[in-house]
Formats: structure tokens, C-alpha cells, sequence
């Protein structure tokens, strides 16, 4: 029971209120005993651990015995050693560029089964076109086959959406099957938390 609070996951934000990861509440502990980070409330204040340990534990509120008294496990910690972005790149993988258009052929605008997908090179290999974010889309298998090796232009299949590299908060580590924690959800943009239902709907 206790492992288990300990393992409860909490949002780390850097100091510009910006998700960079989720962490154990084991660290998060540690990481507000040790003043690098600050506890979250709903309310957006921030609290170090002594003013964090004299919160009231309200009902539903998960808590761990600590220093003789029940604390509350904090849902959200706000680092305060720095605030510069995460260098984190999100791995280019078939996985990553389904994920990122949503299981969404991008030319016929259909949503499929990921074996029912391709992978396309909007501009095809075989004009130089390279094997990057920007160039590679989910496509059905009818609409690969009708563009063959033409560009959307030539093929006059106009793209749903210009592909891009995802933003970086997409990339925190969420599995699917992981819920989102309603406390995170001020944190996240809503664009990010769309693409995370998606995700987690199969
Ligand atoms: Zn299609």
C-alpha cells in the first residue's frame, strides 16, 4: 500500500509552469525535501515541504505517513533549479508518426487500423525526398497506391494536415493505458491532452 503511494506519478513543471516529465511521488518527495522542486495545488500556489506537510488531508486525498503525520502526495511539483526547455527529442518512430496523425490517412482524411496504414514520403524517394517529420505521413493503402511515386501535387491529392515534428510535451512519458490525473490537466494544453485521449481510446 505504501510502495504503492510512493509510485503514485506526479508532473514535474519547469519553472516556466511547462510539463518536462512524470515522476514517482517517491522522487517528487525528495525533490521538495531538498528544495528543487515546490508542491502544486490546484490553485497554482506553491509550497515547500514544511507549508506542504500542514496541509489538511481532505477526503479522496492520498497521503503517506512522513515526519509523524500524514502528507499529502503531491499531483504536481514545480522544479525551481531551472527553466530551460528539455532538450528531449521525440524519437522518430512508425509508432511516434501514427500517434502524431492520429491513425489518420492524411490525404483521404479516414481514420484506419495502424495495419491498414503506410507510412508515405509526401515528397517521394525517389526525387530526393528525405525520411523526416516533415516528409513522411500515415497514408490508407488505396490512397498510397493512387499517389504512387507523384507528389501531392501532381497527384492532386491535397495532405489533411502539413506534417510536422510533434511538439516536445508530447513526448512526456505517458504510456497508453496510463490515465491522465484530472490535477495534471491545467498543465497540459489542450492540444496535447486531445492527442493523448486518442492514444488511450484503443
Ligand atoms: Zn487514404
Amino acid at each position: 500500500m505504501l510502495e504503492n503511494a510512493l509510485q503514485s506519478r506526479v508532473l514535474v513543471l519547469n519553472r516556466s509552469f511547462m510539463p518536462i516529465q512524470i515522476t514517482s511521488a517517491k522522487r517528487a518527495f525528495c525533490m521538495i525535501y531538498l528544495g528543487i522542486a515546490k508542491a502544486v495545488d490546484r490553485e497554482y500556489q506553491t509550497f515547500d515541504f514544511e507549508s506542504w506537510a500542514q496541509l489538511q488531508i481532505r477526503q479522496n486525498d492520498q497521503a503517506i505517513g512522513m515526519i509523524g503525520k500524514l502528507v499529502k502526495i503531491p499531483r504536481v511539483i514545480l522544479l525551481q533549479v531551472y527553466d530551460r526547455m528539455p532538450k528531449k527529442q521525440i524519437r522518430f518512430s512508425r509508432y511516434n508518426i501514427f500517434a502524431r496523425d492520429k491513425n489518420i490517412c492524411q490525404y483521404c482524411g479516414k481514420r484506419f487500423f495502424r495495419v491498414d496504414l503506410n507510412l508515405d514520403h509526401v515528397i517521394p524517394r525517389s526525387r530526393g525526398g528525405e525520411t523526416t517529420w516533415e516528409n513522411i505521413v500515415c497514408s490508407c493503402i488505396a490512397c498510397n497506391r493512387k499517389k504512387g511515386g507523384r507528389t501531392p501535387k501532381e497527384a492532386s491529392m491535397k495532405l489533411v494536415k502539413i506534417p510536422k515534428r510533434p511538439h516536445w510535451t508530447e513526448c512526456l512519458n505517458l504510456k497508453p493505458n496510463s490515465p491522465l490525473l484530472k490535477e495534471w490537466l491545467p498543465f497540459l494544453n489542450v492540444v496535447d491532452f486531445s492527442y493523448w485521449t486518442v492514444e488511450l481510446e484503443k
